[in-house]
């Protein structure tokens, strides 16, 4: 592919991705925003508190109770996410699950022990050291898939929260956390494995710990991926 061809790819990703979540809140009926994806779109567009949340604490204080988008009404906890505020690798997830649910903490379910065995035994750090979190923070109905008001009412916050940790190296678990940071609808299958950029930060895009645990096979990639991850961070494991 020429670089023109690819210049003209990546943009038209770019399109696609922000059409997606921007006309979520566009009317079915013309003229009319159901309310939840209204209150969702405005959220999305809510003022960042002046000064600007610095810290993870300060973060967590602006989302408060948060009722922005329909997923409160179904949730038992908020999903802050957890883990180092000085860490140097970050993980960004799709959203909480039944057990996350319960807990209030990322990644502690069945996809979140296969996380850590990759974490610990994989990339021989600590889970403490490291920062999980999810592209939304409270658990969809049946763990349906976010949806794009909801993805954008979450967004301030996650944005926040990068910028309060500030990571050498962000890891897009799956197609959701991996579209979210690099602002693509390019499929996780053409985006795992390629390094991107979220504000400055390398970004790895990676297969998703629960497509892990139904296609073992692909733990290979994984593997890979985690390789080129500990290479910029300047460990050897
Ligand atoms: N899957 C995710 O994407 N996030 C979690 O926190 C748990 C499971």
């Amino acid at each position: 592919m020429s670089e023109r061809e690819a210049v003209l790819r990546d943009l038209r990703e770019r399109v696609l991705y922000f059409a997606d979540l921007t006309s979520i809140g566009l009317p079915r009926r013309p003229g009319v925003l159901d309310e939840t994806s209204a209150a969702a779109m405005s959220s999305a567009g809510e003022a960042t508190p002046s000064p600007p949340p610095q810290t993870l604490e300060e973060v967590r204080e602006w989302l408060g109770d948060c009722q922005r988008c329909r997923l409160a009404q179904g949730r038992k906890t908020i999903v802050f996410g957890q883990g180092s505020p000085r860490a140097e690798l970050m993980f960004i997830g799709e959203g909480p699950g039944a057990e996350e649910d319960e807990q209030g903490l990322a990644f502690v379910g069945r996809a979140g022990q296969l996380l850590t065995d990759i974490i610990e035994r994989g990339l021989r750090m600590k889970r403490a050291d490291v920062f999980i979190a999810n592209v939304i923070k409270c658990r969809p109905p049946q763990n349906r898939n976010p949806e794009a008001d909801e993805i954008l009412a979450c967004q301030p916050f996650l944005e926040a929260q990068i910028r309060a940790i500030r990571p050498k190296v962000i890891v897009g678990l799956g197609k959701f956390g991996a579209q979210w940071l690099l602002r693509t609808a390019e499929p996780i299958t053409r985006l795992r494995g390629r390094l991107g950029e979220y504000e400055g930060i390398t970004v790895m895009p990676t297969y998703h710990p629960a497509y892990l645990l139904r296609n073992p096979a692909a733990k290979r990639d994984l593997w890979e991926d985690m390789k080129v991850v500990l290479g910029i961070l300047g460990r050897t494991v």
